[in-house]
């Protein structure tokens, strides 16, 4: 499998460190409000990931933090903590807050067939494992203390800026709104690893530390839940791309000073989901849930669906014109899968294998997604047996996970309660006026006198009752 990585530049083919076996790390939400469907365009895209991976049968541990400290409101050392000023606009505490969203990422997650990781860890389980690394770096001399706080000296490494070469214009480009300047910091780049002192004293949660009561920056978390969950190697980072700097930048520097090697070498960043506006952000507060889809009338899995239609390293402008197509098409497939026969022969092995192979050809190729769905109607049009197609359109899903035969399946039952429902609960002397009606309606059309024919479903009609012609005969509905 090739795989583009942020780190190299370049599509690399897929390595681990251990044959078989992939330590996955994906930057969790920070839990101070709603996720957006930006933010979940990457839980997606990192599921499908995760997932191609377990189908080419990896033994996968993935890791996700999820950040309940830390994260200030600007990406510099500066700035109220993110989940501090949830609460205020709450009234509630911060624990409150976060398990508040935590849960409702969660519930997100689920409606988009989201897997949960198999280890999910808020930061504020962590706090002696970041201690104990703050501690390390100290020690090594990649760590000082300024002004009440910890810093990591960036000066000390050979190479700081690992994925793009800044300079220091583009540092300040890319710390963004609302810098301030740190007098406390030795280096431009450096950052906090550890926070006493900060403008914002009235900080709900904190810490007792070597350093004074505090509490812990963004960045180490990631570098010490990885460390912890994953051990010293890890073999695929995962992340949006604006978490490429200066996050990830700084987790790099910080766990590969702490452990003295050479510690993540693949990098998967998505590219963010835009309004017609610019980037979704959950700071700007204008964005979409969820929750908004379903009320407008969305099942989830449509979104599921526009996502994997376009390529995750392609930023990608959100529409509801995209989310409708998106649903004619999602519909549409699903009715041509109700209609395969179930249990239909034996599989065609030649055909199993063919559109295998174009499916791992698509997922291999830096997981060309919309070109995996491509092969999915390519297996619909196949000359081949149902059998093989259900069968195909099962395995695929395992990756692509649009519930694809039990939405079908439901699809197919729905239709046929619809018809079954031809006698709903109607007064029995009604019903039979209608049935009679139909009798002789159909009377006349044997007979030829289609001029009654039409008379008598007029009068139906206008007693709101509906025919429905088929081969086995007419069927109706009223209201
Ligand atoms: P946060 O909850 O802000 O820490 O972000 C959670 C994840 O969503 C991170 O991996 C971000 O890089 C990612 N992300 C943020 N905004 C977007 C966006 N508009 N499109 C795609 N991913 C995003
Ligand atoms: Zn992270």
């Amino acid at each position: 499998m090739k795989l583009y990585n942020t780190m190299t530049r370049t599509r690399d083919e897929f390595k681990t460190h251990t044959e078989g076996k992939v330590n996955m790390y994906t930057c969790g939400p920070t839990v101070y409000h709603f996720a957006h469907i930006g933010n979940l365009r990457s839980y997606i895209m990192e599921d499908v990931l995760e997932k191609y991976l377990r189908y080419l049968r990896y033994d996968v541990n993935r890791v996700m933090n999820i950040t309940d400290v830390g994260h200030l409101s600007s990406d510099a050392d500066t700035g109220e903590d993110k989940m501090l000023k949830g609460a205020k606009r709450e009234k509630k505490t911060v624990m409150e807050i976060a398990k508040y969203y935590t849960d409702a990422f969660f519930a997100d997650c689920a409606k988009l067939n989201i897997k949960t990781p198999d280890v999910v860890e808020p930061a504020t389980n962590c706090i002696p494992e970041f201690i104990e690394m703050v501690e390390g770096l100290l020690e090594k001399g990649y760590a000082y203390l300024s002004g009440g706080n910890v810093y990591f000296d960036t000066s000390k490494l050979k190479e700081y800026y690992v994925f793009n070469k800044h300079d220091a214009e583009d540092l300040e480009v890319g710390v963004r709104e609302g810098v301030e300047e740190d007098t406390a910091k030795r280096n431009k780049c450096d950052f906090v690893l550890w926070f006493t002192k900060s403008k914002f004293e009235d900080q709900e949660l904190k810490w007792d530390s070597p350093w004074g009561v505090g509490y812990p920056g963004w960045h180490i978390e990631c570098s010490a839940i990885s460390l912890k969950h994953n051990g010293e190697y890890l073999d695929l980072h995962c992340g949006g791309i604006d978490n490429a700097f200066p996050h990830h930048t700084n987790e790099i520097a910080q766990s590969e000073a702490y452990l003295g090697h050479e510690w993540c070498p693949q990098w998967f960043h998505v590219h963010h989901l835009n309004t017609q506006g610019g980037k979704m952000s959950k700071s700007k507060g204008e964005f979409l849930t969820v929750s908004l889809l379903e009320e407008k009338g969305y099942d989830p899995l449509i979104y599921r669906l526009f996502c994997l239609q376009s390529h995750y390293r392609k930023s990608l402008v959100f529409s509801w014109e995209g989310m409708d197509n998106t649903k004619a098409a999602y519909t549409k497939l699903l009715q041509r899968i109700a209609s395969l026969k179930e249990n239909d022969g034996e599989i065609d092995g030649e055909a199993y294998d063919k559109y295998t192979a174009d499916f791992k050809e698509a997922l291999d190729n830096d997981l060309n997604t919309s070109l995996a769905v491509t092969v999915l109607y390519d297996v619909l049009k196949a000359k081949t047996n149902d059998a093989t197609k259900r069968k195909l359109i099962a395995d695929f899903d395992t990756v692509m996970s649009l519930s694809l035969l039990e939405k079908a399946a439901a699809l197919a039952s729905a239709a046929k309660e619809e018809e079954a429902g031809a006698a709903p609960d109607i007064d029995p002397g009604l019903a039979a006026k209608i049935e009679a009606m139909i009798a002789e309606r159909a009377e006349a059309k044997a007979a030829k006198n289609y001029a009654r024919a039409d008379e008598i479903r007029g009068e139906l009609t206008a007693m709101g009752v509906t025919l429905k012609d088929s081969k086995e005969g007419t069927t109706y509905t009223i209201g």
